[in-house]
């Protein structure tokens, strides 16, 4: 609390530096970070800096100095945002949403925790018990997901879920009555490693009690991950040319009993798949060694898919709302929290960075349609003259990944299912012949050197809106397809563990109907980023943007180059330039004068004015920052922050 209180430095909010360009950003980022200031307005954006060491912010009077307040009152804070959502979701009685985003290992976890813990401090003052455990509920389950996302990439900072969207439902009475999960995740390297994933399961099997998993499913998990452990044991080998298991059977007996399922079955889905010819015949085929050990490693990998979205459903299962009734309990309203990662760009982008990517090219697009779209309808509304501002509208790059048949996604997937013969490579050509025109894609040839490397010729580009990226195409198509032969879902559709089949429903389907239909990676993942923008779409939204610092967790490093990398990517000076364009702080006449009557000789103690309006006028002429606002028909506009900040000082003095 003593760093809260203490001096600001720099300036609290982007939208004051005297000028907007990259240097003035960054030394005010940079100062800021320095002197223990990690968090920067840009309006009601937040913009964060991971400190890399505990900070005495967030403790209950922090949570008293920030509840109920308007923004500008009080340093930038997370809690400001979580506040500014929660009131705008309880006396406007909107859907809000809080999106954060930044790169791996920016602070987005945290700060959606930070979040989370506020509105869990702020509701139910009465401490009702069914409240309160919900509030429990939805703590405990963030702390699973956590520990069960991380299992699988301990060992790896690239972790392969990448999002996660939590709405929090609240009752007419602002508390919350329970809330649904959604996690985004990719198909990852088959390269991983499990065994340090244990330990943080283990911790997290009280939190299971809790959200209520009975035995038998904690149990099933256990068995799972056990299955994943041995199948990494086993081993093929070929004698007489007939692949098989190696070793006397012990492992696939021990698998065949962790899964409730049959040792000879378990070793035929090991060594055989069953295939549809093109006559409509059904055979099975035996697998090489290395066909093999790639549908080996393809199931272990689905077998941690699977459970992660299985515990996803469950959790949800538990924490809807049951039994609202809207006539009784009023309207029901809700708070989205998205921890997603924002743009990336490494030395090399593939399948992971393209779809991540463009989930982000979406998210700006909403970002465009909500809050410059709202802004101008709203001016208009009010009669407010605003200078139309320019900006890029980004449907063209969105159009350019999604679009059904012309879109990268849909090439793709056309390549996947065009029976196995095209490579990569042959995919890209293909696309760079039909997007030659097109101005947000570069064909590789173009500005290639004069000795094209082999590398060189695997890539195409992107101009995205946060700028270009260079991906490479390689591993494009596999990581595309399921590679998961239907034979192993079969063998866990027929466990009789009920926990286990519940996992895999898709395994009851023949292998005429799978070949039919195929489901790609770039189609399931197109269509949960659709569903998300759609979720988020109705909703208010509210912006933390994180940025990393430095790559050594060093508290007191500022990487400028790393730093001003992210500034750029999250499209933040833009932001302040959007934010400057318009007004900083709008509301109605009448509680602008509730608020600050007091401070003028025409409205205080009596109003002599004869509308709101006239009052509204008096006090801002008074306070000589005529010149900085603008009247709409219901609402005061006000440009910068600053003139409100002293009629703030002056209220304060007077109370
Ligand atoms: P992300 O979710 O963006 O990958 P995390 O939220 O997991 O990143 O943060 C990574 C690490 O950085 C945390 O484990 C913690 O050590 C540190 N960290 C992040 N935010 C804060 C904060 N507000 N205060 C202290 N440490 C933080
Ligand atoms: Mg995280």
């Amino acid at each position: 609390m003593a760093e809260l209180e203490a001096l600001e430095f720099g300036k609290s909010d982007f939208v004051l530096l005297d000028e907007v360009n990259m240097e003035q950003f960054m030394e005010n980022l940079k100062l800021r970070f320095e002197m223990g200031r990690i968090y920067t307005f840009i309006g009601e954006v937040v913009v964060s800096v991971n400190p890399y060491r505990e900070m005495d912010i967030y403790g209950k009077e922090a949570i008293s100095a920030y509840r109920g307040r308007e923004l500008y009152e009080n340093p930038p804070h997370l809690y400001a945002v979580a506040d500014a959502a929660y009131k705008a979701m309880k006396r406007r009685a909107k859907d809000t949403c809080i999106v954060i985003s930044g790169e791996s290992g920016a602070g987005k976890t945290e700060a959606s925790k930070y979040i989370m813990q506020y509105i869990a401090a702020i509701t139910n003052p009465s401490q009702r018990e069914e409240v309160e455990s919900v509030k429990n509920v939805l703590l405990k389950s963030n702390c699973v997901l956590e520990a069960f996302g991380n299992a699988k990439t301990n060992r790896n900072d690239n972790s392969s879920r990448f999002g996660k969207y939590m709405d929090i439902n609240f009752s007419f009475s602002g508390d919350p009555t329970g809330g649904h999960i959604n996690n985004y995740l990719l198909e990852k390297v088959r390269t991983f490693c499990f065994t340090t994933g244990n330990r943080s399961v283990k911790t997290v099997r009280t939190a299971l009690k809790v959200i209520g998993f009975s035995e038998d499913e904690i149990e099933s998990i256990y068995r799972v991950l056990a299955t994943i452990l041995l199948l990494g044991n086993i081993q093929f080998g070929t004698e007489e040319e007939i692949v098989q298991v190696e070793g006397d059977g012990e492992v696939v007996s021990h698998i065949a009993e962790l899964t409730s399922t049959q040792p000879q079955q378990v070793e035929k889905a090991l060594l055989f798949r069953t295939v549809a010819t093109g006559g409509g015949d059904v055979i099975e085929k035996g697998h090489s060694e290395q066909e093999a050990c790639f549908g080996r490693e393809a199931f272990s990998k689905a077998l941690y898919e699977r459970l992660f979205g299985w515990i996803v459903g469950r959790i949800n299962s538990v924490i809807e709302v049951k039994d609202y009734n809207p006539m009784l309990h009023g309207k029901n309203t809700v708070i989205g929290v998205l921890d997603i990662y924002g743009f990336e760009i490494f030395d090399n982008n593939s399948f992971e960075q393209f779809c991540i990517n463009y989930c982000n090219e979406k998210l700006q697009q909403l970002f465009i349609e909500l809050i410059l779209r709202q802004e101008q309808e709203e001016y208009e509304r009010e009669g407010v003259a605003w200078q139309h501002i320019e900006y890029f509208n980004n449907q063209i790059i969105v159009d350019l990944v999604e679009q059904n048949h012309k879109g990268i996604l849909s090439m793709l997937d056309e390549a996947c299912l065009s029976g196995g013969r095209v490579t990569d490579t042959v995919c890209l050509d293909s696309m760079s012949s039909r997007l030659a025109q097109h101005p947000h894609y570069t064909d590789r040839k173009v500005g290639a050197p004069a000795d094209k490397t082999m590398e060189f010729q695997k890539h195409f580009r992107i101009r995205h809106y946060a700028g270009d990226v260079t991906y490479s195409v390689e591993g494009f198509l596999d990581k595309n397809k399921d590679l998961l032969f239907q034979d192993f879902k079969r063998l866990m559709f027929n466990s009789t563990n009920p926990v286990l089949k519940d996992m895999w429903p898709d395994g009851g389907l023949s292998i005429t109907e799978v070949t039919k239909r195929p489901q790609t990676a770039a189609s399931l993942f197109k269509n949960s980023i659709v569903a998300l923008v759609d979720k988020l779409s109705c909703k208010e939204p509210y912006y933390v943007r994180c940025v990393k610092p430095n790559e050594m967790k060093s508290p007191v490093l500022f990487d400028a180059a790393r730093c001003q990398h992210q500034v750029a990517y999250l499209g933040l000076l833009e932001n302040v330039r959007v934010r400057r364009a318009g007004f900083a702080y709008r509301q109605g006449y009448s509680r602008f004068l509730l608020r600050y009557k007091m401070t003028c000789e025409y409205t205080w103690p009596n109003h002599l004015m004869a509308t709101d309006r006239e009052a509204v006028e008096a006090i801002v002429t008074q306070h000589g920052f005529q010149d900085d606002v603008a009247y709409g028909h219901t609402k005061l506009f006000v440009r910068s922050p600053r003139s409100l900040f002293s009629l703030e000082q002056e209220r304060a003095a007077l109370i």
